[in-house]
């Protein structure tokens, strides 16, 4: 039998006044896996990622994290229980350098030796922000943003990190050197990940096991590997027809 969920959404329901940005989503999320949600622009996977994290408070349904239910919990409560969200376009402190951006995402931990040993490790993921750790954030290019951010979230020592389409914005090599790094953490730390891309070739590639979310629906769940065989994934997300 699969071990339990790290993640669970039952029948979630979210919306913006009237508007129903998703309409009962459930999905599942193991431990050790990248998951991804793939679907168009406003399909509704920022949402989904929102009311995950608790930026949005659902109108129905349930989010389980770690054998907990923390539907009603707030950002800061979930954050704590080992849960990151990196946001679409990263919101990086601009202001501040690099070395306290990412040292803000440690703000829950208390034993500097283990926060000194993670600094050094994403410094080796991402060798530039070593480069670039005096500068101002907000110099820094969009990829370099994006790993920033990604850098950030790995500071909480998170069991489960939360990506809004990663690729936004960047050139395909850079997204490429992205993805690959995300799955390196995944294998090396054994962080699970969620993530949301509109770039369905990158993430079908990344992740192990795939939803497909279309116009606040669930319509197809697989693996990754049966997804990339689909014809309608192949036609609508792939552009290979
Ligand atoms: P994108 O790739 O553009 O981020 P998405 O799949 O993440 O798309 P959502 O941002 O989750 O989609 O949006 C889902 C739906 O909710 C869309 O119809 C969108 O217009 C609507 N929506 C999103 N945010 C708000 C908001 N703050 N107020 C009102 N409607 C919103």
């Amino acid at each position: 039998t699969a071990p339990a969920p790290l993640l669970r959404l039952q029948n979630v329901e979210s919306a913006y006044g009237p508007i129903k940005a998703i309409r009962g989503v459930s999905l599942k999320v193991q431990p050790g896996e990248i998951a991804a949600v793939l679907g168009s622009n406003g399909a509704g996977k920022t949402t989904i990622l929102k009311t995950i994290s608790g930026i949005l408070d659902p109108r129905r349904g349930n989010v389980e994290f770690d054998g907990v239910d923390i539907t009603a919990n707030d950002p800061a409560a979930i954050v704590r229980r080992g849960m990151v969200h990196v946001p679409e376009g990263r919101e990086v402190f601009a202001l501040l350098p690099v070395r306290e951006n990412l040292l803000m995402g440690a703000y829950t931990r208390s034993d500097s030796d283990a926060v000194a040993r993670d600094l050094e490790l994403v410094y080796n993921y991402f060798p530039i922000l070593r480069e670039r750790a005096n500068q101002d954030a907000g110099l820094l290019s969009g990829g370099q943003q994006q790993m920033l951010a990604i850098s950030r979230a790995l500071m909480g020592n998170p069991k489960l990190i939360l990506l809004d389409e990663p690729s936004l914005g960047l050139s395909p090599r850079l997204t490429k050197e992205i993805f690959e790094i995300v799955v390196r953490i995944n294998r090396e730390r054994g962080t699970t990940i969620l993530l949301v891309e509109q770039n369905a070739n990158m993430a079908l590639n990344a992740a192990d096991f795939g939803y497909v979310l279309e116009n606040g629906r669930i319509v197809m769940e697989d693996t990754c590997a049966n997804l990339r065989e689909k014809d309608d994934i192949k036609e609508f997300y792939l552009g290979m027809k």
